[in-house]
């Protein structure tokens, strides 16, 4: 494998998300969370504003019944006061009151009265904290009280009376009645129409705290009274405790002023977080504000998304745990496909892959299977063809370097060995000796027994040769009827030893010719390296012209050549 090819972990490692176990889990994954988000939001949405309308509908329907309560209270408190104002004794006595020089006597009857019928009148009527009559100067003539009091007057008191108009004040705490209180006040006008003076009446807020309470039920947490200002002026919780001190922001009482009816979440007096709306009561000016708690209100919709969170997950959990056992069931045979075929790529064709599934992975894992199977076939046969090859060839070598007749080496072998030997010898300043040996008279042996005979001749020397000869020397036939014997690491005496050694063996020999015994005699050239020659070719020469020296001489006999001088030098051994 080349090292530009990553191994599959590594490969992964690369591109992670490109693992089929994570694209397919990823995919189931977005397959179930973008539907399943989507719907869940759709839902979410709608719910939202079902209640939301809802909602809207509880706190309008609880503001406007608060609001037509109070306004038909509130006319009911006109009407009473505009009815005693007209009474009789109201009018009688305060005429007498306001009349000059009317007797001191008199006079005090006149307010004695006047206060009895404020206080009868008082004691009838709960919503009455005080009733006073007050003249045009907006001095108190009579009041239901045993104190003496004050009065806020509503702004432009007098031009509403004399224009024969009721008027309504402001909220404000009475320190003397120690009380909450609302100013309204009907003119008092003679029966020919002259005004007198104004029947004033504080009205206190039990009343308004009952009608708040009778509709802070069921779905409605609070329901309270606030000024333009924001300041509280009653609770359905509290009566009057809080009375003008708390308030609401002023982003607040802003918005709820503004967009009245309109439901708002905001942080209420007592810092919850609410939603509510709020109802303009016209003829006070206030508000009245219906709330429910923030977290009540939309407790359902946060159930129902705490229900699609978990059905969610749920979903997201099974529909991963499936798409990861289907990626394992598709992965796992395909990594032992890829593992399989990484042995092959590296060369090892001894692989097996399970077809584990039908899918179109098994298939692909038999197709793969049969493949490596017929690369094994293959490459079994290839191996057989080549080791035939490689015997052809050694055995061609062999016979390139061998003499077909007598079985040793040809010329062109013993010619490579023997500048192999000079050079070898040379690198380690060892001598060889080198023996050319010719056969004598053989032409007349062939012409009287035939060349077959010749050839057996040849055959038989070779092997007397490879006999006398150790291991380590070597023998090849030179051409014709000549040998030549190469004797590593032997003298040139060493070698006229052997030399004379193998002439005596062959000596020895008997042949077959037309029925009687022959002889066969040889003679042999011996010259040495270094004594003969540096280089093969002249101690080849030097051993050829002392084989020349023993023909010359009389055959038979073994001459060792004088490299030095070159000069014939003899060592005659005689015959057997
Ligand atoms: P000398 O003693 O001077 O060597 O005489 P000689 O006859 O041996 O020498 P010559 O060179 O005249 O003859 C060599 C003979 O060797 C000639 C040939 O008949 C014979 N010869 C050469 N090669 C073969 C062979 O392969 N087979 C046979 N049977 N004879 C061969
Ligand atoms: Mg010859
Ligand atoms: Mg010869």
């Amino acid at each position: 494998m080349s090292d530009k090819k990553l191994s599959k972990e590594q490969f992964l490692q690369v591109r992670p998300l490109k693992s089929i176990k994570t694209q397919i889990i990823v995919f189931a994954l977005l397959a179930t969370i973008i539907p399943s988000v989507t719907m869940g939001w759709l839902s979410y949405i709608q719910n939202r504003e079902f209640l939301n309308e809802k909602i809207k509908q509880e706190l309008r329907v609880a503001t406007n019944q608060v609001s037509r309560e109070l306004d038909l209270w509130l006319k009911d408190r006109l009407y009473d006061l505009r009815v005693f104002s007209s009474s009789y004794v109201v009018l009688e006595n305060l005429e007498k009151t306001l009349r000059q020089g009317s007797a001191h006597l008199e006079n005090v009857v006149a307010h004695r009265r006047l206060k009895d019928y404020l206080r009868s009148v008082r004691e009838k009527i709960v919503d009455y904290q005080e009733l006073m009559i007050l003249d045009l100067q907006a001095a108190v003539v009579a009041t239901s009280s045993d104190k003496l009091t004050s009065v806020k007057l509503p702004e432009r008191w007098l031009g509403r009376a004399q224009a024969n108009k009721y008027s309504v004040g402001g909220a404000y705490w009475d320190e003397i009645l120690q009380a909450a209180v609302i100013v309204i006040a009907q003119p008092i006008r003679t029966t020919n129409e002259r005004l007198l003076g104004v029947l004033v009446a504080k009205l206190n807020f039990e009343t308004i705290s009952k009608i708040l309470m009778k509709y802070a039920r069921g779905e409605i947490g609070e329901l309270y009274l606030i000024t333009q200002d924001g300041f509280l002026l009653v609770s359905s919780h509290s009566l009057s405790a809080e009375f003008l001190e708390t308030k609401l922001l002023h982003n607040t009482t802003l918005k709820l002023f503004s967009q009245e009816g309109e439901p708002h979440a905001y942080l209420s007096y007592h810092n919850q977080p609410v939603v509510g709306a709020l109802k303009r009561i016209s003829e006070l000016g206030w508000g009245v504000v219906a709330e429910k708690q923030r977290a009540k209100a939309y407790a359902q919709i946060v159930r129902l998304r705490n229900l699609t969170l978990a059905l969610v997950i749920a979903l997201l959990f099974l529909i991963g745990l499936t798409a990861y056992l289907l990626s394992l069931s598709l992965v796992r045979p395909l990594n032992r496909l890829t593992s399989g075929a990484g042995k092959v790529a590296s060369g090892d064709l001894d692989v097996d892959v399970p077809v584990s599934s039908g899918s179109e992975v098994g298939y692909l894992t038999e197709v793969f299977n049969d493949m490596v199977a017929r690369l094994r076939q293959g490459r079994e046969e290839l191996a057989s063809i080549n080791e035939t090859l490689r015997q052809k060839n050694v055995e061609l070598h062999q016979i390139s370097i061998t003499d077909s007749l007598t079985g040793l080496y040809n010329r062109k072998h013993l010619m490579e060995t023997l500048d192999k030997e000079v050079t070898r010898s040379e690198r380690y300043s060892h001598p060889f000796s080198l023996l050319v040996i010719d056969i004598d008279h053989f032409k007349n042996y062939n012409d009287t027994y035939g060349h077959l005979a010749g050839d057996e001749v040849l055959r038989r020397l070779a092997s007397v040769f490879k006999e006398t000869i150790r291991n380590s020397d070597y023998a090849a036939r030179y051409g014709g009827e000549e040998f030549i014997i190469i004797l590593p690491e032997i003298s040139p005496e060493q070698g006229v030893e052997a030399a004379e050694r193998i002439r005596r063996k062959v000596a020895e020999q008997k042949f077959e010719g037309d029925g009687e015994e022959i002889a066969v005699r040889i003679s042999v050239g011996v010259a040495s390296y270094p004594e003969n020659g540096e280089d093969a070719e002249t101690v080849m020469r030097n051993a050829d012209e002392a084989l020349y020296e023993a023909k010359r001489l009389g055959r038979n006999q073994v001459i060792l050549a004088n490299a030095n001088t070159k000069k014939k030098k003899k060592k005659k051994s005689k015959a057997n």
